[in-house]
Order: structure tokens, then sequence, then C-alpha cells
């Protein structure tokens, strides 16, 4: 654990080479994307200007649920800018309880009033099921491969039993996928009706946007 703790000095000393133990490798890793991360952030802050009073309600009222893939930046997609909207990720941009406890501070205590689901194509909750997940975990707890559309644990252990406790909420049928969750979300108990909740697909290949509607 203690390999985990970022401090100053340690950074200094560290450098891209990888160091023979798989915790010095992660500290290497870490530390040369912490020094782009902290450089890109002093840019920044030195012309953050007006941004230092915006209020915390979001100023048009709107939360987009969407998925963590890296190649979707809702802020460029979606046209937003510091202040205008909340942002719930998680992995598929499903409607977890957790993400719905987001929407529900959103719009209880913070004004939104409209939300949007944002699933996208290619998404890699498509690529596995709970029990391929599960699989591999028990298998080992490092890092699987994708090769010809199949996961593949390196083994050797040790792994672990726990995913058979989370429900992992893989895709199998991705537009289902939006209106699954629109559904739940329109329906749950601390909703209200008169929110406004659409289900999009972004795609990936184009940046486009299309609605997803159920029956
Ligand atoms: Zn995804």
């Amino acid at each position: 654990m203690e390999d985990w703790v970022f401090t100053p000095s340690r950074a200094a000393s560290t450098t891209i080479e990888f160091p023979s133990t798989i915790h010095g490798e992660r500290i290497a890793i870490m530390s040369a994307i912490l020094d782009e991360i902290l450089s890109a952030n002093r840019s920044y802050a030195a012309q953050f200007g007006d941004r230092s009073r915006l209020p915390m309600p979001p100023a048009r009222r709107f939360a987009i649920l969407t998925c963590m893939d890296a190649r979707l930046d809702p802020a460029k997609f979606a046209g937003l800018k510091e202040g205008d909207a909340h942002v719930i990720r998680n992995a598929g941009g499903r409607a977890t309880d957790d993400a719905i406890r987001s929407l529900v501070i959103s719009y209880k205590l913070l004004g939104t009033r409209e939300w949007l689901v944002i699933h996208h194509t290619h998404c890699g909750m498509e690529t596995f099921t709970s029990d391929v997940m599960n699989d591999l975990l028990r298998s080992s707890l490092k890092p699987a491969t994708l090769a010809n559309g199949k996961w593949k644990d390196e083994g050797g252990g040790p792994g672990s039993r726990e995913g058979e406790y989370i429900n992992w909420l893989t895709i199998s049928d991705n537009p289902q996928s939006v209106i699954t969750d629109v559904e739940r979300i329109r329906r749950h108990p601390l909703v209200p009706k008169d929110i406004a909740v659409h289900g999009f697909m972004y795609d990936v290949r184009t940046g486009k946007l299309s609605a997803v509607r159920g029956e």
C-alpha cells in the first residue's frame, strides 16, 4: 500500500525507466502522468479568470449520465463550459443506484430539470459478460487482454471471487440498454414526473448523437 502514496521527493527521484518491481513500475508511470497533469493544471489555473466566481448550481439546468469511455468528452460533444451542467460518468453510463443518487442531488438541491442518458457505439461494456469478468478476476487481478473479441487473463493469481458480488451491468443490446436505463430513472420513486429524461446514442466513429426512444 505504501508504494501508492505520492510524495514530491519520490516523484522527483523517479524516471520513466521501469524499475524492477511492480510497485516501482507503478510509481514511475504515475509520476510521469502526474507531471503532465500538474503542468497542464498550472496553465489552466493561470488563465482561470472569472471562473472563480461561478455559482454551484449548473447554469443550464441539465445533467448528463454517460460512459467513462476516454473517447467521449461531453464538454466538447455537448458544448459545455464550466458551470453549465452536471456530468455523471460510470462504466457504460448505466443508471446504477449511485448514478441515480447523483441525479437526485442534481435536481433536488442544485436545480437541474432535464437529464440525458448517453450510451455509445463500440462500448467496452459490450465486450464481456458478468461471467467472463468474474472468471478473469478469479484467475488473477492483473490486467486482461482482448484478442479476437475474447478477453484473456494471464493467470498466475492471486485472484478473487469478490467479483461474484458485483452486478457488472454489461451491455448485450446497446439501444435497449439506453431505453432500460431511461425507464428505470423515470420510474424511480425519488424522481419526479416533470423531469425530462432523454436517451441518446453517441457514435464514436462520427461524434454524432442520435435519439433512442422506447415503445
Ligand atoms: Zn462505454
